[in-house]
């Protein structure tokens, strides 16, 4: 039958919390709330080493104040400052003023029970624990109720595993009437191998879960940047690459067509030239934005070089197309440049249309566009195009 020595557990408990720190430390990000949220946690599991080593090796200091103190105060310190770094993770904060007045509380709490005798310090140290870690799992409640992946909710289970083994561990010790112990642990066997064990293994289990979080947001971030345009917001040419062809593939099997419009801002670069640079910058987002708002969910866009643009859009045959088109065209010219931007000579664009045919690739259906995009521009630009169907 598993026997694990209580005093032995919190050693552990201690030891994989250095650990935990130095994995903590490892970790690299240079978003600025992920660096608060892991300084926070790996300050936490010091404080948790700090607490709970001495205790760990004071079997023979059985009873005496200092160990039993430094381990009641080093869990509730460490397990708020751990809990105010997962708080930062969901993108909240537990302002410096709130943990200060926490750990004060619960040092002046255990202080207090400390001076009315063992017993009282024990309830009132398991309490406390309930306390603290039953406000952290509310805090996490979002990763709880909703957690975005596995590891989230990974997480959120080993608070809720403190915050259960917590309740067991206060109607323990109400029931128990054998008196004080040394390792503060009221809690009959197995229990209290099983809570030993978790106990000892916790941190490490936290701390390699915050370790693949940070990676995973890292990750996203990433792919974030790599298929959205910095300036406009719009999707970048390499995100269109790759949907493109998934989208087409999803409406041909549904028997819909899908559109390719090319998108040239007309004469940009006299804007570049008479309002310089930053303002030709305001014009492309404003472009964007305006496009944007033309187009319906299923629809792609992009930016696809310097002023030009690229939508994909699923529609019910060439007319419709069109329609897009001569739609967004239109709302380029309607939109407020001169209110929005003193832009006062305005903004037109010019498209070029095609259909993609059945089985054909997206760039066959792009040069289509362009030529027809090129037409437009050579017919005086401010209108559509549509690029010959193919044979
Ligand atoms: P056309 O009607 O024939 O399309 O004329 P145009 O002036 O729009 O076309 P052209 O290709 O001659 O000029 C495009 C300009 O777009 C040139 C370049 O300086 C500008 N441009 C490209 N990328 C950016 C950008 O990111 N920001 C700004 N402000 N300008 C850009
Ligand atoms: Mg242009
Ligand atoms: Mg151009």
């Amino acid at each position: 039958m598993l026997h694990v020595n209580v005093l032995s557990g919190y050693f552990i408990c201690g030891a994989s919390s250095l650990v935990g720190a130095a994995m903590l430390r490892i970790a690299e990000t240079n978003d600025a709330r992920m660096r608060k949220a892991l300084r926070l946690c790996g300050w936490g599991f010091v404080v948790l080493a700090l607490g709970l080593i001495p205790t760990g090796l004071g079997e023979a200091a059985a009873g005496r104040a200092a160990p039993q103190f430094s381990m009641a105060l080093g869990t509730l310190a460490g397990m708020l400052l751990l809990g105010a770094g997962l708080v930062e993770l969901q993108g909240r904060s537990l302002t410096s003023a709130w943990i200060a007045v926490l750990l004060a509380g619960s040092a002046a709490v255990l202080w207090l029970a400390w001076r009315d005798g063992a017993r009282s310090f024990g309830l009132v140290f398991v309490l406390s624990l309930l306390a603290v870690s039953s406000l952290i799992a509310w805090l996490m409640r979002g990763m709880i109720v909703r957690g975005r992946d596995l590891t989230e909710r990974a997480l959120a289970a080993s608070m809720l595993s403190m915050v259960v083994s917590s309740c067991a561990r206060l109607a323990f010790t109400l029931a128990d009437a054998g008196g004080p112990r040394a390792d503060m642990m009221y809690v009959p066997e197995p229990w209290s191998s099983v809570f030993a064990t978790l106990y000892g293994v916790l941190p490490m289990i936290v701390a390699t879960l915050l370790l693949a979080l940070v990676n995973a947001r890292l990750h996203h971030q990433l792919r974030a940047r790599a298929t959205t345009d910095e300036l406009t917001g719009a999707m970048t040419r390499r995100a269109l690459r790759e949907l493109a062809p998934l989208l087409v593939e999803q409406q041909q099997a549904r028997q819909r067509e899908v559109a390719v419009l090319m998108l040239d801002l007309d004469r940009f670069k006299a804007i570049n030239d008479t309002h310089g640079h930053h303002k030709g910058d305001a014009v492309l987002r404003m472009a964007a934005e305006v496009l944007l708002a033309q187009a319906r969910v299923d629809t792609l866009l992009a930016r696809y070089g310097g002023e030009e643009f690229v939508a994909v859009v699923p529609v019910d045959g060439l007319p419709a197309a069109r329609r897009v088109a001569e739609r967004m065209r239109q709302a380029v010219e309607d939109a407020d440049w001169a209110g929005r931007l003193g832009l006062h000579e305005g903004l037109t664009v010019s498209v070029g249309v095609a259909m993609i045919g059945l089985g054909e690739d997206l760039d066959a259906a792009l040069k289509r566009a362009d030529d027809a995009l090129y037409r437009a521009k050579r017919e005086g630009r401010n209108q559509c195009q549509i690029g010959l169907a193919v044979a």
